[in-house]
């Protein structure tokens, strides 16, 4: 306790972010909150010549973030402290550079981002999947063992970096596929204690939401000012999510049953288009009327969503026209596709607009695969120009499943000194 008094006296939170919650042995265990689980890091990486340099030959580790109760604490020498602290602040000082690693479904993605500006990119999608109209779980894990190392290699190589100037591991932990979450978990992981660096967990829900603040240094850059709504519209899910702060968000409406892009893939697929058919029925709406048919609409109270209705509409919509003409679909292709696209981003913005209309927020954003989606993406410049809201809309790289987004989302995290610990499992499901 004299110990975490005296540190506090002569280093403010803001010059130095550690603190000393526990000390035995000459094992020091500093935390970078008052007290929270976090990480191992140890303190010989982070300088080398100390051990020699306090204490001869004295066994020395320095471990941030071990849960320790202050309680425990014994007081040890003060300036030997301040003089780790002094040497873990320098180290601080160097560039803060995060590779990140998301595999929460069939996208192997690895990025890396130096403070705050995104180095590179790079992702391997499974095409393995295509012949079997939707993602394979056990298909994906082994193709994502396959595609790890190669892709991290050349995230790192296009970013010029050297895996030693690393400082911290950040991966997706979930939600998703199990299998596939434990390859990249199991990679950081490897690679994190190998390096005897930090590791940053991210909640691939979050990820996207963050995917807004992604950059790449340009000068024309937009990132949304909080808070705001976003409108997270993937293969998983559709949320409407109020976003306060990088670290503060709620769900306040979302799906009951399928997901938008759901609805789009299994509509396509009836159709006869390729897995994954969103970006099939996008390229197809193109060419067609999208008022030349209606579907079913859900009509639920508050903000949530449902889209197996207009599923099952579809469904019995061609089946019933398939009996008098065997090539409706053919003949129709692009006027299915563009109706039925319709109907999805009318059910999307009516929610969002009632949401922000609601809250008094004119601020909103769209993210997750989905947002690719061309007439979704035009809906929302339509909506900033109707309500004079300010719109925010992905780069298309950003809106798929991405290691830039889990990069952004874990350099936030790194910043605020939230660590995740060795032992951490990857989850299939959560919130945000
Ligand atoms: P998840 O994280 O749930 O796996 P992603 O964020 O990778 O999902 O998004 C994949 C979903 O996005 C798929 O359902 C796909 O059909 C849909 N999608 C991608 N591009 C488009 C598009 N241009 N139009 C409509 N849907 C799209
Ligand atoms: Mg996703």
């Amino acid at each position: 306790m004299l110990l975490i008094a005296a540190l506090r006296q002569v280093l403010s939170p803001d010059v130095c972010k550690f603190y000393v919650t526990d000390c035995k042995d000459n094992v020091f265990f500093v935390n970078t909150q008052k007290s929270t689980e976090g990480m191992a890091l140890s303190a010989d990486n982070c300088c080398p010549m100390l051990h020699k340099h306090l204490f001869g030959k004295a066994p020395y580790r320095l471990d941030i973030g071990h849960q320790r109760h202050p309680s425990t604490m014994r007081i040890c020498s003060i300036p030997k402290v301040l003089v780790i602290l002094h040497r873990i602040r320098k180290h601080r000082m160097k560039p803060i550079i995060i590779l990140a690693i998301e595999s929460s479904c069939d996208d192997t993605s690895a990025a890396v981002i130096r403070d705050g500006i995104l180095l590179s990119n790079v992702t391997a999608s499974q095409r393995v999947h295509e012949e079997y109209g939707g993602v394979v779980p056990e298909l994906a894990s082994r193709a994502h063992q396959q595609n790890v190392l190669p892709v991290v290699d050349t995230a790192l190589k296009r970013a010029g970096v050297d895996k030693s100037e690393i400082s911290a591991i950040g991966f997706t932990r979930g939600p998703g596929l199990l299998g596939s979450l434990l390859v990249g978990t199991s990679f950081a992981k490897g690679l994190a204690l190998s390096l005897g660096i930090p590791l940053v967990e991210v909640n691939h829900l979050q990820g996207h939401v963050l995917a807004h603040f992604v950059s790449e240094g340009k000068a024309d850059e937009r990132h949304p000012e909080f808070p705001f709504l976003c409108l997270l519209v993937s293969g998983g899910n559709s949320q409407i999510v109020l976003v306060r702060a990088w670290n503060d968000m709620q769900i306040i409406g979302q799906t009951i049953d399928d997901a938008a892009g759901e609805a789009f893939d299994k509509c396509a697929k009836v159709m006869g288009l390729p897995y994954p058919g969103g970006p099939w029925i996008d390229r197809l709406a193109k060419e067609g009327n999208p008022e030349r048919f209606q579907f079913s609409k859900p009509n639920l109270q508050g903000y949530d969503y449902s889209f197996s209705g207009l599923k099952t509409s579809f469904l019995y919509f061609l089946r019933d026209n398939l009996r008098e003409n065997p090539d409706f679909i053919e003949k129709n292709k692009a006027d299915l596709c563009a109706s039925l696209q319709k109907t999805v981003v009318d059910i999307l913005m009516k929610k969002l607009r009632k949401a922000a209309k609601d809250l008094g927020i004119n601020h909103v954003a769209v993210a997750g695969g989905v947002s690719a989606n061309s007439a979704l993406r035009e809906a929302f410049v339509n909506y900033g120009k109707r309500y004079r809201a300010e719109v925010y809309i992905p780069p298309f790289s950003y809106t798929t499943d991405n290691a830039a987004m889990i990069a952004q989302a874990a350099y936030f995290k790194y910043q605020a000194g939230e660590f995740c610990p060795i032992d951490a499992v990857p989850f299939a499901r959560t919130e945000l």
